[in-house]
């Protein structure tokens, strides 16, 4: 059984990523940092495991992989999905809120990237596959921090997979258009009409659709995949 580790399960994408995978016969271990209730909830729906750990802290990331590794001894898939996001104007950013999205949003990657390694180097195969944003494509005005992260997320993707590939490791990125969550609950219905407008499929994405890409990649129809971008968008991005 191949054991999937999903940073930032507890809500939105994630959960629907670790409700797919448990659907799918994969251990899952769902990781959380703030909403330890639903996680809870979830992993008991799904008979998987639950891990507390802040992704931007590399102290939080160590123990969780010591954990991870004394129970299971490594993680065969990670999904870098974890992530935040402002809605702000450049000139009002602040320093610290530049460095938290990067400390989250890209940071987050490198500590559960450099964590998991190990075991998946020791059997010459694994799986990496790291959430960006069709922002990171595009670049959203008012979400400079963001889109900036999200690139970022894009570049480590296709260089770490020219690194891995020798390593029998694939590294690909999903960049989701506008998905239903949390994350987009600042949105009016104003705003979720233009955006469908714009979309050709004329609707905004779901968790779901976003959970099915990344099993794809995770499962054997992605092996000959590696450093690529695939973004679920509805075609508002082409
Ligand atoms: P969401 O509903 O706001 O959920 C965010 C998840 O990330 C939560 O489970 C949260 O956990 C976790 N998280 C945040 N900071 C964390 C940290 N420091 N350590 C560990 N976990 C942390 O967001 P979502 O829409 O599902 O987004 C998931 C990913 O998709 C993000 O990377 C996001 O940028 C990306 N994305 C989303 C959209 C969209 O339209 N929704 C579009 C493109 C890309 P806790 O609640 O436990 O803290």
């Amino acid at each position: 059984m191949k054991t999937v580790l999903i940073t930032g399960a507890s809500r939105g994408i994630g959960a629907q990523t670790a409700r797919i995978f448990a659907e799918n016969g994969y251990r899952v271990i769902i990781n959380y940092n703030k909403s330890k209730d639903a996680a809870e909830v979830l992993a008991k729906e799904l008979g998987a495991s639950i891990i507390c750990a802040d992704v931007s802290q590399k102290s939080d990331v160590e123990l969780m992989f010591s954990q991870i590794q004394n129970e299971f001894g490594g993680v065969d898939i990670l999904v870098n999905n974890a992530g935040i996001a402002q809605a702000k104007m450049f000139t009002d950013i602040t320093e610290e809120e530049w460095d938290d999205m990067f400390s989250v949003n890209v940071k987050g990657i490198f500590n559960c990237t450099k964590a998991a390694l190990p075991y998946m180097i020791h059997k010459k195969s694994g799986k990496i596959i790291n959430i960006s944003s069709i922002w990171g494509i595009t670049g959203a005005s008012c979400e400079v921090h963001y889109s900036a992260s999200k690139a970022a997320v894009i570049g480590l993707t296709k260089a770490l997979a020219k690194e891995l590939g020798p390593s029998g490791i694939t590294v690909n990125c999903v960049a989701p258009g506008v998905i239903e969550t949390d994350m987009c609950a600042s949105l009016s219905q104003e705003d979720i009409s233009a955006l469908k407008d714009e979309t050709p499929l004329g609707c905004i994405g779901t968790p779901d659709d976003i959970a099915k890409t990344v099993l794809f990649l995770a499962s054997g129809g992605g092996d000959f995949l590696t450093g690529q971008v695939i973004s679920p968008n509805g075609g508002m991005v082409i």
